[in-house]
């Protein structure tokens, strides 16, 4: 690390203790910075950094609802409101027992750059709870999104604050998220993403973050002259971005071979094909099973428990061309960069956010893999989110084919600023490109906007 580097991160921590995830994101960012702003000194007159990682506003609060035994249960709130420069805060909401500051910090930090790369007007935000969907009943769900939109509904709106899902944060809360928002404001806005398609929703919505992952993979590729035509790819996670992930490697002629969740994986050396990914979708969307399952159906499947004594992930550790992790954050740490390098993986693009460590990421960077980072990898979700809220603000519905246009488009325009930005002579450093494509944007507009 720099001198430079480690001054600056020395008064992020300080002033933000014990948020080691937000650390993480803000130093990975700032290294890939610190050249750039040398040969641009107008970005340090103007403080953009020391205000970039300040968040314009944090909410926190009280979540009290009462369960189906009787019981009254509290949960704590929150919504990061980063940065505005260039549109409204826009970002996932999480539902999720680990859900802290410092992992709502990160992510909102992270987004801010991202929804810059997308080319549309968003700023970043994000929020969510400790609240755990899992083992609840429907109407337990519905009970707690109703009590936390009930505080948040006074902070967001279509011009101010759009927020939309992300982990534990599907088609079904956002249902209730909306209802209890119109509910209580007496408007039919957008306010959320990720709507259901017979009330604002966009087509192609739940689709494009794992779209999008496979999109930029394959811009990646093309880089070497090469397709994703018969690669094998591990996957991890079996949520929303690893199901579109599998749909979209398979429409690419990929070989998909893993999914997991948080209590094991499966490798399915044959391959997951439509009809598996059709009963995987089935388990985890609608019965809200485990994955292991899958592995009871399909006897060409072996299941691994996580076996937490174990320092590394053996799910990255099976022969293959392709990583798509799109599970959550550090779930591929040094060793296991090291045995993806080892079992012949050659592109990484991230579906979740902040999967690699930095360990993991140096790896990548010195072995000059294709490695496309979450900022950009992942960015077609919120892309079309964007693309719902102009379809809600025309009040139209745009067709599938159109919606996957443009994210198609999106996605080639952010690997294009990566590349614009990343060059390094032969090789693409796509982790400076993404951060620095994203900066620049944001930056350029808060100088415009003076010190507010
Ligand atoms: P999701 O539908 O809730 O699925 C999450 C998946 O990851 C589940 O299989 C879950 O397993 C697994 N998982 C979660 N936490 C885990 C942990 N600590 N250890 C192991 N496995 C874990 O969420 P998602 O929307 O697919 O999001 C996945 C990732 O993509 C997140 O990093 C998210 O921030 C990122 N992302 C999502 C979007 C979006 O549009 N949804 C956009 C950009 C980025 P269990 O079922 O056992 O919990």
């Amino acid at each position: 690390m720099s001198s430079k580097v480690a001054a600056f991160m020395e008064q992020v921590i300080a002033k933000n203790p014990g948020e080691k995830e937000f650390h993480q994101a803000v130093q990975e960012v700032v290294e890939s910075l610190m050249p750039f702003l040398d040969k641009h000194p107008i970005y340090r007159e103007h403080k953009v950094l020391e205000r970039i990682v300040e968040p314009e506003r944090l909410l926190m609060f009280r979540v009290p609802w009462v369960d189906d035994k009787g019981e009254i249960q509290v949960n704590r709130g929150y919504r990061i409101e980063m940065n505005s420069a260039i549109g409204p805060y826009k970002g996932g909401l999480r539902f999720h027992p680990t859900v802290n500051l410092g992992i709502l910090k990160f992510l909102a930090f992270e987004q801010v750059f991202k929804n810059a790369l997308t080319t549309l007007p968003m700023g970043g935000g994000k929020g969510g709870s400790d609240f755990d969907p899992k083992g609840k009943s429907d109407l337990e769900v519905m009970k707690f999104c109703q009590a936390f939109m009930s505080e948040l509904f006074r902070h967001i709106g279509p011009n101010t604050d759009v927020p939309a899902g992300d982990i534990g944060v599907g088609g079904r809360e956002i249902g209730y998220l909306f209802g209890q928002y119109k509910k209580l404001r007496n408007e039919f806005t957008g306010v959320l993403t990720g709507k259901g398609l017979k009330w604002g929703g966009s087509l192609i919505r739940p689709e494009a973050t794992g779209y999008g992952a496979v999109y930029f993979a394959q811009e990646m590729l093309s880089t070497r002259g090469e397709t994703l035509k018969d690669k094998v790819c591990l996957v991890s996670g079996s949520g929303n971005v690893s199901q579109y992930t599998v749909e979209k490697i398979l429409d690419f002629g990929g070989k998909p071979v893993t999914l997991s969740d948080s209590t094991g994986y499966i490798y399915d050396e044959a391959g997951i094909d439509r009809e598996k990914l059709k009963f995987a979708m089935d388990l985890k969307n609608v019965r809200r099973g485990r994955i292991k399952e899958y592995s009871d159906k399909y006897k060409t499947a072996v299941y691994t428990p996580v076996d937490s004594k174990l320092d590394y992930n053996p799910l990255w550790n099976h022969k293959a061309q392709c990583a798509f992790p799109s599970a959550t954050q550090n779930e591929i740490n040094g060793k296991d960069a090291e045995n993806l390098m080892k079992n012949g993986v050659y592109v990484v693009s991230e579906g979740a956010n902040m999967p690699s460590t930095p360990d993991a990421i140096k790896v990548y960077i010195d072995k000059k893999i294709l490695y496309g980072p979450g900022k950009a990898a992942n960015a077609g979700g919120v892309a079309t989110s964007g693309l719902e809220m102009s379809q809600n603000s025309l009040r139209l519905s745009w067709p599938r084919e159109e919606v996957d246009q443009r994210l198609h488009g999106i996605m080639k325009a952010i690997h294009a600023q990566c590349v614009e930005y990343g060059k390094d002579g032969n090789y693409i450093n796509y982790v400076n490109g993404a951060n620095i494509g994203g900066f620049v944007k944001v930056a350029d507009s808060m100088i415009d906007q003076g010190v507010v």
